[in-house]
């Protein structure tokens, strides 16, 4: 049976277990980096693009008004594209 090594207590748990059965340390050495980095506050953003047209509130009001009429724009930008992509392979098929 498969199993994984606990890298705090060393005790052997079964591998579909995420946490270890007897001290609570993350098993998925993945998972465990990303709540090291979650906890340290530097997890990777996951969605640069829409950070970019993410409205805060700390924003001056002209921005607001800026991303507030660009971000339509690139959201209906994005379906087009995204269309023409669909279509292309559509058509090559
Ligand atoms: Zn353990």
């Amino acid at each position: 049976m498969a199993q994984k090594k606990c890298s705090s207590c060393g005790k052997w748990n079964d591998k579909s277990s995420l946490t270890c059965g007897s001290c609570g340390e993350l098993l998925d050495i993945r998972k465990k980096e990303q709540a090291r980095l979650k906890k340290l506050g530097k997890l990777p953003v996951q969605q640069e693009e829409s950070a970019l047209f993410e409205i805060k509130p700390e924003y001056p009001i002209w921005r607001k008004i800026i991303l507030s009429i660009l971000r339509p724009i690139y959201v209906l930008f994005m379906i087009i594209a995204g269309f023409f992509v669909w279509l292309a392979a559509w058509v090559s098929a």
